[in-house]
């Protein structure tokens, strides 16, 4: 049996008249009181039933005749849906679309009124609209039987070719999506009406606290179902809490955000008539020209802001930490001991913890971004570019959050890629973000810049951004088109409408990430710098070899003595003629696996310069700028090396826990070092040539 399904009015009756002729009559489904009409026409000699739906506007159902359509679409399985689009009214009709998809039963789209929409200059890309949505669409005239030989062919088709129909999965923000996923736990794991429903599907009923679908839970029955229905009741109230609406509310507006955003993408929009603020708004926020200018803006100057409000908060952490440092050291006898406390522990925490006020703040105008719904534009506007190296207009928040415009964090940036759907994608943005320049190598630039770049500071630092988007996006095709290769997601573009965003949800959003980061710092970043230590620290020199030198000189002959040490000079051999790193350069390196950050003060370790001050890194930038062997080719070197190699520690651990695979974070290490090894090696083999 074929199904009619659609808006009142979209032609439903037309189509149902066209395809069937006069073999139609009124069929009696038990219990219902509607007044369904049945049919069937002849394709290769079979029959093929079609039956004629009541119009409905939505799948959650309030009128009887929607109650109706809504039903026979989840009990009676239709061997395929024709769905009727009016192409006059798209926005409203593919609000419906959106759910009838959501069900991931075989769907044909039938986009009627063609007629009158090209006689209103609206046109729309049927093949774009088919690929976006990934079902046929076949454009119809139903009142003059235009396309329905068409479509009874290509329902006759999807009727019997018993493909599998996943059902879409929108996006319904944070708050609804983190529900939807704890539900469908809950809902696989019970026995709730029926199997064939998707449990995605089942779930956003149950969310929406549907009252049909919910009586018809109850009445049913099963195993479980009572603590289902609760757990509903109270991820309900969370979202209502969280958003400050009903969760039919904020799910409806991500539907139409869902339905405007194809819109957009197919059809272009007619120069009068529409009068919503959020279109109006989008006209300019989302031109292909405009709209980029306005977006550079934004970021540009919430970064600055974000820079700039931070600069306190950061300070009083960091004064935390040196007081912490300057008690631990006082405090405790000298030793190792007090090294690991003070050096190991305190340092390598406090460095970490020391960007949290700035990451807390982007996390803050991140959210405020999405909860408003400017950041679906954002994406929207970089798909464009992003498209073209195997990325998705998703993508571009966690390259940004990574540091894409200098001084971000891979962490967070890495956890912001749960938007992204499709895996292939999702991977290679993750193994891509790493490369962006994230606030730990900052600090390593400046050293670097001042001391062979000094009348070219600020160039630089933009080189250096231009630098890594390019790698990035190099690397992202490079991954697209290898490993990672597959077909990129038709980019379904969401455009929920502008709103107020909710404090309540920022702030919530704002400390579960800030939460996450300062874990990692007390976890894993904390193991990371007491094995940095010990690898720095042991073996120790030999009593009366110590007692022979002065104390400018022990720090780094301890250091040359090391496992680092020797592992430095084993891998001077090679990095040596390749790229000009000395044995200390290497051991900064390693050293930087805990966090870049640290290369500088390894250095400086390494170069016998006691303490270095962070505000003031002259001592470091003058002894470099003068080390025989250094040159500007080398610090070029060096600069590259230090963007691409392995991510930080931290960043690890965290692509190991978002791919769930130990072999992608391995990958990601050798990935991104052998890349920088390329890099670097060409930089210093073609700055020598020149
Ligand atoms: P239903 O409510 O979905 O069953 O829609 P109907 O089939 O009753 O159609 C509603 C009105 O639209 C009728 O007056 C039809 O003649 C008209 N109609 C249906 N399809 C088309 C079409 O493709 N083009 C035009 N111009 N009118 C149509
Ligand atoms: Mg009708």
């Amino acid at each position: 049996m074929i199904a009619l399904a659609g808006n009142p009015n979209s032609g439903k009756t037309s189509i149902f008249n066209a395809m069937t002729g006069a073999r139609q009559h009124v069929a009696n489904y038990p219990g219902i009181t509607v007044e369904i009409k049945e049919g069937h026409t002849q394709v290769d000699g079979a029959r093929m039933g079609i039956v004629d739906l009541p119009g409905t506007y939505s799948l959650t159902a309030y009128s009887p005749d929607e109650v109706a359509a809504r039903d026979y679409l989840i009990d009676r399985h239709p061997d395929a849906v024709i769905h009727v689009v009016d192409a006059l009214n798209m926005e409203r009709n593919l609000y419906l679309t959106a759910q009838i998809l959501e069900l991931g039963i075989p769907v044909i789209i039938a986009l009627n009124m063609v007629d009158l929409a090209e006689a209103r200059g609206l046109f729309v890309d049927t093949e774009k609209l088919s690929s976006l949505l990934g079902v046929p669409v076949v454009e119809t005239v139903g009142n003059r039987s235009k396309g329905t030989e068409m479509l009874i062919e290509t329902a006759y088709q999807i009727a019997t070719e018993k493909r599998n129909w996943d059902p879409i999965r929108i996006t319904y923000g944070e708050a609804c999506d983190s529900a939807l996923v704890k539900l469908e736990k809950a809902v696989s794991d019970s026995e709730l009406f029926s199997a064939s429903i998707p449990s995605r599907w089942l779930s956003l009923k149950l969310l929406e606290q549907d009252a049909h679908t919910l009586a018809r839970i109850r009445e049913h029955g099963g195993e479980n179902t009572e603590s289902v229905l609760d757990l509903a009741e109270e991820l309900a109230d969370s979202v209502l809490r969280e958003m400050d609406d009903e969760t039919e509310g904020v799910i409806a507006d991500h539907r139409y955000g869902f339905a405007a955003g194809i819109v957009r993408e197919v059809m272009e929009l007619p120069k009068a008539g529409r009068t919503y603020t959020s279109d109006r708004i989008d006209r300019i926020l989302t031109h292909r020209f405009l709209g980029m200018l306005i977006m550079a803006g934004i970021l540009f100057g919430l970064f600055q802001f974000t820079f700039s409000v931070s600069e306190t908060p950061i300070s009083w952490v960091e004064g935390f930490f040196e007081w912490l440092h300057d008690l631990a050291w006082n405090g405790l006898p000298e030793g190792f001991l007090r090294s690991i406390t003070v050096q190991g522990v305190i340092d390598g925490v406090g460095g970490v913890v020391g960007f949290v006020p700035l990451i807390m703040f982007m996390f803050f105008f991140i959210a405020l971004l999405e909860d408003s719904g400017y950041m679906a534009r954002i994406a929207f506007l970089m798909d464009r570019i992003f498209r073209k190296f195997g990325l998705h207009g998703n993508s571009i928040v966690p390259l940004i959050v990574s540091g894409g415009i200098m001084g971000g964090c891979a962490v967070p940036g890495i956890m912001a890629t749960r938007t992204l759907r499709n895996p292939r994608e999702r991977f290679a943005t993750i193994l891509t973000a790493p490369f962006m320049n994230c606030g730990a190598k900052l600090p390593v630039y400046a050293v670097l810049i001042a001391a062979f770049f000094p009348s070219n500071a600020g160039l630089m630092l933009f080189l250096l951004t231009v630098i890594s988007w390019t790698f990035a996006l190099l690397s992202a095709k490079l991954l697209r088109s290898t490993v990672l290769r597959g077909e990129s997601t038709p980019f379904v573009m969401e455009l929920p409408p502008y709103r107020m965003p909710s404090w309540r949800s920022v702030l919530i959003h704002t400390w579960e990430r800030t939460w996450l980061y300062l874990k990692k710092a007390g976890t894993v970043i904390l193991l990371a710098s007491v094995v940095v230590w010990v690898l720095m620290t042991f073996p120790t020199l030999p009593e009366h070899e110590a007692a022979e030198l002065s104390p400018s000189e022990l720090p780094a002959a301890s250091l040359s003595n090391s496992f680092a040490g020797r592992i430095g000079r084993t891998l001077e051999e090679v990095t040596m003629p390749l790229m000009g790193f000395d044995w200390r350069t290497d051991v900064a390196l390693i050293a930087g696996f805990a966090a870049k950050e640290i290369v500088i003060s390894t250095l400086s370790t390494a170069y016998s310069l006691g303490e270095i001050d962070d505000e003031n890194p002259q001592p470091l930038v003058s002894r470099l700028a003068h080390q025989p062997g250094w040159n500007p080719v080398i610090a070029f070197a060096l600069l590259m090396f230090t963007m691409l190699y392995v991510p930080c520690i931290a960043t690890i651990a965290v692509i190991r826990r978002e791919t769930r695979s130990w072999g992608w974070a391995g990958f990601a290490v050798v990935y991104t070092t052998g890349f920088a090894a390329i890099v670097a090696t060409a930089v210093y083999q073609l700055g020598s040539l020149l």
